[in-house]
């Protein structure tokens, strides 16, 4: 398994990819709104893809379980949907619901891959807090990365933060190296398991992953819906999501998919 160290010729044009995903979700975000469809989310980050001249990573990829690629540029993942929503006119987001949004682009040859879920209007407060701890774990990531650090550390913290609130890490997805290709090796998982002990990545710069933490309400356990694509959990409790692509650099780690740039120096706090 070899994972590749990028340049910092190679990490700039990371960071264009990563600004550009940054750009649209954040306008999808301010759009996600009760009585607006996923499907004209959707739209909106195509033609804003196809103005900057790049292409959607998820639109075409092919489905692991029949012959239906995904249709959708994003995913939208609504409530109990962890991943892999299908984005559509006929689903209309209401007051109270939770939406996850992950979205990716490939220009001029490299990848971004980022989500974020957000509250509808006015959300109860456990979801709200389902949403906070799971942006925290990803925080818990940014602020740590740097190199000599070893993964397990990282994702020990992570699954600690959601074990204290109660909340399940979910172990079927994890996020990924990425770089040329959205997939890239290594898998970075969100806990802590006998495997990463055992193959664990120690951080070097010019690393760079989408770390990308999904966090459920009740069971961990999901499953596929019969589109193929969507994945819920088992018992219909809520679902978060939130991931960033993270470069290693000296000292610490730059998030590549946030709008403005954004380093940390992990002997800070
Ligand atoms: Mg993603
Ligand atoms: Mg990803």
């Amino acid at each position: 398994m070899a994972i590749t160290l990028k340049s910092d010729r190679e990490l700039e044009q990371l960071r264009k990819a990563g600004r550009l995903v940054a750009k649209v979700l954040s306008q999808l975000k301010e759009y996600a709104k009760p009585g607006v469809s996923t499907g004209e989310l959707d739209a909106i980050a195509a033609e804003m893809t196809r103005q900057a001249g790049a292409a959607a990573l998820f639109k075409g990829v092919p489905c692991p379980y029949r012959n239906k690629p995904f249709p959708g540029v994003i995913c939208a993942s609504v409530n109990e949907q962890l991943v892999h929503g299908i984005p559509s006119e006929q689903v209309v987001l209401r007051e109270g619901d939770i939406l996850s949004v992950d979205f990716g682009v490939k220009l001029d040859g490299y990848c971004g891959d980022s989500a974020f879920t957000v509250g509808i209007g006015q959300i109860a407060p456990d979801r709200q807090r389902l949403l906070d701890v799971t942006r925290r774990m990803l925080e818990i990531a940014v602020q740590r990365i740097a190199p000599g650090v070893k993964w397990s550390a990282i994702a020990g913290e992570m699954e600690a933060c959601c074990r204290q609130a109660g909340f399940a890490v979910v172990q079927e997805y994890v996020g990924h190296g990425i770089g040329t290709e959205m997939h890239e090796e290594p898998k970075v998982p969100n806990f802590v398991s006998r495997d990463l002990l055992k193959n664990d990545i120690v951080l070097k710069r010019g690393m760079v992953l989408a770390v990308e933490p999904m966090v459920n309400m009740g069971t961990n356990k999901v499953k596929t819906l019969s589109d193929g694509w969507t994945v819920i959990t088992q018992d219909r409790k809520c679902s978060a999501h939130f991931e960033h692509t993270i470069a290693v650099i000296e000292g610490g780690s730059r998030v590549l998919t946030r709008l403005d740039d954004d380093e940390h120096d992990s002997n800070g706090q």
